[in-house]
């Protein structure tokens, strides 16, 4: 029966339903049809509302306070930080230049890590800057092996850059971005090529 690839059958209210009431997980789809989620949702929200309580005990200052002494947090069962406002208040000075500190040393860090990054992966880079120019130029044909020219690319020594022997921009003949035209020339020599076929 064909059509029943269509058809689930929930494992909460025991009723088959097109696979369109089913959310699905990676390629699987839950067990729970999207009726009983939205119900169980609706359930959860309820009961955090009634829950709220009148009053409750600061975590630090450990007074019973109204529960208008709180701020709202929705992640937790009873819908209230575990710190009153002049506890949550006093805290966030406390810990505000902690706070600025860690962001300045965070923003440095990751600095440094996109330095050490460009410097490990120039040779990549270089690969990625030609392999685009070349996409651009449509110089790539689709059958190349795009690692070889990427070892091509990786394995240059330094003070040498990889050039196209035949010249992907020239206005006599265009060069394809294969490895069978890529050579290695030092920076000067490449300079000195410029765009010209030697
Ligand atoms: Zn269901
Ligand atoms: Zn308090």
């Amino acid at each position: 029966m064909p059509e029943m690839h269509d058809k689930r059958t929930c494992s909460n209210c025991k009723q088959t339903k097109h696979t369109s009431f089913f959310y699905k997980r990676g390629n699987r789809f839950r067990s729970h049809c999207i009726d009983c989620i939205a119900d169980k949702r609706i359930q959860k929200i309820s009961t955090l509302k009634v829950s709220t309580p009148q009053s409750k005990i600061c975590g630090k200052c450990g007074i019973d306070k109204c529960s208008s002494d709180f701020h709202k947090n929705s992640t937790v069962k009873d819908g209230l930080a575990s710190l009153c406002k002049k506890c949550k208040s006093e805290y966030d000075a406390s810990v505000s230049h902690i706070k600025d500190e860690s962001r300045k040393k965070h923003s440095s860090n990751s600095k440094k890590y996109r330095r050490e990054w460009y410097e490990s992966n120039k040779l990549l880079k270089r690969f990625y800057t030609a392999k685009r120019r070349s996409l651009i130029k449509n110089a790539t044909p689709v059958w190349q092996d795009a690692k070889s020219i990427r070892d091509i690319y990786m394995n240059c020594p330094s003070g040498y850059e990889v050039d196209h022997i035949v010249p992907i921009v020239s206005d006599i003949v265009c060069g394809l971005h294969v490895s069978n035209n890529l050579q290695y020339l030092t920076r000067a020599e490449n300079i000195k090529k410029g765009n010209k076929l030697v």
